[in-house]
């Protein structure tokens, strides 16, 4: 049961209905404010347990008024994958994977899409927008096709992964590659949005969005069986996921369905890294990072949106950040590849490269249960995966010159016989 939105920071309280994407009176941040009673109540009558692991089976925690105007491309119920040789290499017991790369457009932006579009939806909205690295580009411009919206996606300059930007150009969107980083594109789309009151904003400032990602943390718990885990780790950009996450396990916990709460764990890319400064340094307060470098493109966010919920989220949850090198996500990347079968972006290979370092330092104990989240996809990024690995080799169609290839044996007598 939705009340209003509220300021982070001054508590400020706008209706729910009121497109706004930030504080009038400071400026800072709005989220989703509840009813928890009525919502307990509301959930006596639903029959919300027996619907499938997916974002929609939390539909009475969400921000939507008209369960009619639900705008879906069946998003979340992501595989929960225990890594046993990843966890027995690294001395953990417990260690999980939630694959946000299992969602429709492959990333985990369409739990927060598929919330965010039904909003425009029931808003009137008839053109969405977004600035984006990547991923939520990809997203929104499949949900607005879904929804017969029009759709403009800002793009930074420079590298971006190809198998993104081919999925933003084939829904249909509009793609506008901006002469600048992302930090200056989502400031280009702020004033767009402000300036053109019909042109809805999807980027994760918008506090639906962050609603409909919340639900990985319901789904986290349900597949445990109520059993939290001691630690989530999570790749850190614009820094929406890792709050959300985090507000959906008190949510949980403020209606009683669970007991204790995870550590929530940021990893950043050593180029651009400005929450992970903040915690190590104790400050209250990011310094942006002008121009963020890092192999992993969905994390090369200087000035992160969301700085504040995440900084909060670490804090309150007892939990920590680190930096990783692109030579240890690029490393994670190929050992969670090889060990375990799952093929994740490099950003998303960040939580497993944050693990591998906090294990080592001894931050993370192994007695714990961790959940790392990978965010993408490894088909978002085919270059990168190519650009690393063991190049194929040629060989001419002959049994003998393959198994030359291969430095199997030679077989003869088998065959002659
Ligand atoms: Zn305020």
């Amino acid at each position: 049961m939705m009340t209003h939105q509220e300021c982070i920071n001054c508590r400020s309280k706008y209706a729910v209905d009121e497109v706004v994407y930030f504080c009038k009176k400071c400026g800072d941040l709005l989220e989703i404010k509840y009813d928890y009673a009525e919502l307990v109540k509301m959930l006596g009558k639903s029959d919300w347990e027996k619907v499938p692991l997916s974002v929609w089976r939390y539909k009475d925690f969400m921000p939507i008024n008209d369960f009619s105007k639900i705008v879906s491309l069946n998003e979340g119920g992501t595989g929960l994958h225990q890594c046993l040789r990843l966890g027995k290499q690294l001395g953990l017991r417990r260690l999980y994977v939630k694959n946000e790369g299992e969602n429709p457009t492959g990333s985990f932006k369409d739990r927060g899409m598929t919330v965010g579009v039904t909003k425009a939806v029931e808003l009137g909205a008839k053109s969405v927008i977004c600035a984006s690295t990547g991923n939520t580009s990809a997203s929104l411009a499949a949900y607005a096709a879904k929804a017969g919206l029009r759709c403009a996606v800002l793009i930074p300059s420079g590298k971006i992964a190809y198998g993104k930007l081919s999925q933003a150009m084939i829904y249909g969107a509009q793609v506008l590659q901006v002469r600048g980083n992302f930090d200056e594109a989502l400031d280009i789309v702020l004033k767009l949005s402000e300036k053109h009151r019909n042109i809805y904003l999807l980027n994760s400032i918008n506090p639906f969005r962050i609603e409909g990602q919340k639900s990985l943390a319901y789904e986290l718990c349900d597949q445990l069986e109520e059993e939290v885990p001691d630690r989530v780790v999570v790749p850190v950009g614009n820094a929406g996921n890792i709050s959300a996450i985090w507000k959906g396990f008190t949510e949980f916990r403020e209606l009683g369905f669970i007991g204790n709460l995870p550590r929530m764990t940021g990893i950043q890319a050593v180029g651009s890294a400005p929450i992970a400064q903040a915690i190590k340094s104790g400050s209250d307060k990011i310094v942006p990072v002008e121009k963020p470098e890092t192999i992993a493109t969905a994390i090369r966010i200087g000035a992160p949106v969301s700085w504040k919920k995440a900084v909060n989220a670490i804090r309150n949850s007892g939990g920590t950040a680190e930096t990783v090198t692109d030579e240890e996500i690029l490393a994670a990347q190929k050992l969670l590849a090889r060990v375990e079968g799952i093929f994740v972006e490099p950003a998303s290979a960040s939580s497993i490269a944050g693990l591998i370092k906090l294990v080592n330092n001894g931050v993370i104990g192994k007695d714990e249960s961790v959940v790392c989240v990978t965010t993408g996809h490894g088909l978002k990024d085919p270059d990168t995966a190519v650009k690393m690995s063991e190049k194929p080799v040629e060989v001419d169609a002959e049994i003998a010159a393959i198994e030359d290839a291969l430095g199997l044996k030679r077989q003869v007598a088998i065959l002659e016989r």
